[in-house]
């Protein structure tokens, strides 16, 4: 029974609170807290609703390190789940660190004026966690997050050697909008125009965003175009597990979605360069993002499935073997359990699975840790538990380049 403090009110922060809420016996006591406190207010209204369950809200600016450490202080959780922009990681870790009190967040640092999608920066936090007795949980999503803990899963149970891994990333949900972003624009849009990456023997392979793409038919949605593209899990997979050859990561697009992508990048809109405009200096992507739908208004909208695996080539009992791991979760089934799409369900869920892991010392440690490094089995038991179920199929090829 553990206290538990939760920073952002986004799409992902209401599914993981509805979420801490079902499971009392673990989360006794939840606060939220955000820049907006309306919004707390809100989900905290949608839980009690929900599930009966009373949560404390809060006004924070995380970015203000001293003011994040006063809110730990007086609400004295065993844990601080980071459900906020990748732009505030390291100031919760300070405050964190400042309060003596453990850290998980679903998405790695980002510096506003460089797109960077790099764990160098939390990392560099790995001895101050460690003298101070604390732990940090890195990337407790989906992606980063659960797709670590199948890579793990798979070396544990299913492979001897894993030679390659790809992660497929299909969200086939439609909002009949013609352009909306399922996750916080900015930082899907940052993602999504960043040059493609993948690991192979030993080294990173640039190319141009979107330049390289596949068909592949997802259960459960149907054949679509995924593209090749950097995700931050890469570097730390290919830390953590330097046997294995070639790492990608694909994501699916519609060709309505790319058009616009395309259109907007060509006159600047997904620019993070500052622009002065009108004797004010704006940064076009955020402009953007103010004129965008907010991801949490789409879950009404929003029909259709999303599909997230894993396929590992490599080695089992001395003969070949590709193994594919995946979720397969409906959005309508999402919203209607919690007001919110499955990209903000599939996101909440394992940062409240994340979050069970440390409070009951299923995981533990003291330093900064990613998901792959920690054992995948109670995580996996508690997917399937707790509205996120997975399959495991053998396949007779591995993925076509
Ligand atoms: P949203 O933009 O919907 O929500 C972010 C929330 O953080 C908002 O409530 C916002 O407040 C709040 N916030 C922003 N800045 C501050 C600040 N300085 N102080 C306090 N609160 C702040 O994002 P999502 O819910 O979609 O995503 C949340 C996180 O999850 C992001 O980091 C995202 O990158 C990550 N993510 C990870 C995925 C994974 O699979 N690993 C997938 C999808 C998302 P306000 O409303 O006032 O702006």
């Amino acid at each position: 029974m553990s206290r538990v403090l939760v920073i952002g009110a986004g799409g992902v922060g209401s599914v993981a609170v509805h979420k801490m809420a079902m499971n009392t016996d673990i989360f006794s006591h939840i606060t939220l807290a955000s820049r907006t406190k309306s919004k707390c207010d809100a989900i905290a209204k949608s839980v009690l609703e929900r599930t009966g369950v009373t949560i404390d809200t809060a006004a924070i600016d995380a970015d203000d390190v001293a003011a994040t450490t006063a809110l730990i202080k007086s609400a004295k959780p065993a844990l601080v789940v980071n459900l906020a922009l990748p732009y505030q990681d390291l100031a919760i870790m300070d405050a964190c660190l400042a309060s003596g009190v453990n850290y998980l967040d679903t998405a790695n640092y980002e510096p506003r004026d460089e797109a960077k999608f790099e764990y160098s920066w939390q990392w560099a936090y790995q001895d101050r966690f460690k003298d101070a007795g604390l732990m940090a949980l890195l990337g407790s999503g989906f992606d980063p997050g659960v797709t670590s803990v199948f890579t793990t899963y798979t070396k544990k149970h299913l492979l001897d050697r894993i030679d390659t891994l790809d992660i497929l990333d299909c969200n086939g949900g439609d909002t009949g909008l013609p352009f909306a972003t399922n996750f916080n624009p900015e930082i899907n849009l940052r993602e999504v125009t960043a040059p493609s990456r993948h690991w192979e023997s030993g080294q990173w392979i640039e190319g141009p965003a979107l330049s390289h793409k596949q068909v592949f038919d997802f259960e459960g949605v149907g054949p679509k175009n995924m593209y090749l593209m950097y995700h931050e899990e890469l570097e730390s997979l290919a830390k953590f597990y330097p046997e294995i050859k070639r790492i990608r990561f694909w994501m699916t697009f519609g060709d309505s979605y790319l058009k616009h992508l395309e259109v907007l990048g060509n006159v600047g809109m997904t620019s993070i360069e500052p622009m002065m405009f009108q004797g004010r200096e704006i940064i076009p992507m955020e402009l953007l993002k103010a004129l965008l739908p907010e991801p949490s208004s789409l879950g009404p909208l929003t029909k259709g499935k999303t599909n997230i695996g894993t396929i590992a080539t490599g080695e089992k009992d001395g003969k070949a073997r590709t193994v594919y791991v995946k979720n397969i979760c409906d959005h309508e089934e999402a919203y209607a359990e919690t007001g919110n799409q499955a990209v903000s369900y599939t996101t909440g869920v394992p940062a409240m699975i994340g979050a069970a892991m440390m409070l009951t010392g299923k995981w533990k440690g003291e330093g900064v840790f990613n998901m792959e490094q920690l054992d995948p089995d109670p995580f996996m038991d508690m997917l399937n538990q707790h509205g996120l179920p997975w399959t495991v199929e053998d396949l007779d090829a591995p993925l076509a380049f």
